[in-house]
């Protein structure tokens, strides 16, 4: 089941900033900026006590879906999908994710967050190869082209990105003041969100 909580709570359960909530993750008003201990009873020792290893896995697991934005069936799916390659497990999860539509335009910097991101897809006001699109979760390949539809660039919160200096993997190539962007290789180890651990994942999964 998605979690629809109060999405800093998932930071302060991770003891970490995932960067779920865009302009204000930069601010002074971050939870865990602020110092803010972990949510419930355990709050205040969950993030630094000794964790054993299959707390780990399970941490690792759990944040990276958050990062992302995915349920638990939706995670599991990445999971095998990656595991059945013939592809380093590991690096095609990560692979899969950060090709996400979704994912996609947050990395260009055109939104602020994945869940703004998903918001603009999800409503139809992107175009994907000029055809408008609301499946967030789609996997872009090189050479896909994704722009916001023309009538809706004069939206606010869009007016801020297109003054953003452009912040784009090299994977991306971006047009901020177009709020245009074209997948131009694929992306590496490199790219790949640093803060997920994929060898805890997989050891998890591989239970
Ligand atoms: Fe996490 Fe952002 Fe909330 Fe800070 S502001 S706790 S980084 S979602």
């Amino acid at each position: 089941m998605k979690y629809t909580g109060p999405v800093c709570r998932l930071c302060r359960r991770e003891g970490e900033k995932l960067f779920l909530k865009g302009a204000r993750c930069e601010s002074n008003k971050c939870a865990i900026t602020k110092g803010r201990p972990g949510p419930g009873q355990h709050g205040l020792t969950s993030a630094s006590s000794k964790k054993s290893e299959y707390a780990k896995q399970m941490r690792a697991k759990q944040k990276a879906k958050r990062i992302f934005g995915l349920n638990e069936r939706a995670f599991s799916n990445y999971y095998e999908k990656a595991a059945d390659s013939q592809k380093v497990t590991g690096n095609e999860l990560l692979r899969l994710l950060e090709q996400r539509l979704d994912n996609v335009v947050y990395r260009s910097g055109i939104a602020s967050s994945r869940a703004q991101a998903r918001q603009l897809i999800g409503h139809g006001l992107c175009t994907l190869n000029g055809k408008k699109i609301d499946i967030p979760s789609i996997q872009v390949r090189v050479g896909d082209k994704f722009e916001v539809r023309d009538a809706r660039k004069k939206m606010p919160i869009l007016m801020d990105a297109s003054a953003k200096k452009p912040t784009a993997p090299r994977w991306i190539k971006v047009d901020l003041k177009n709020l245009s962007g074209e997948v131009i290789a694929q992306p590496e180890k490199d790219d790949f969100e640093k803060t997920v651990d994929s060898q805890y994942i997989i050891e998890y999964y591989s239970k």
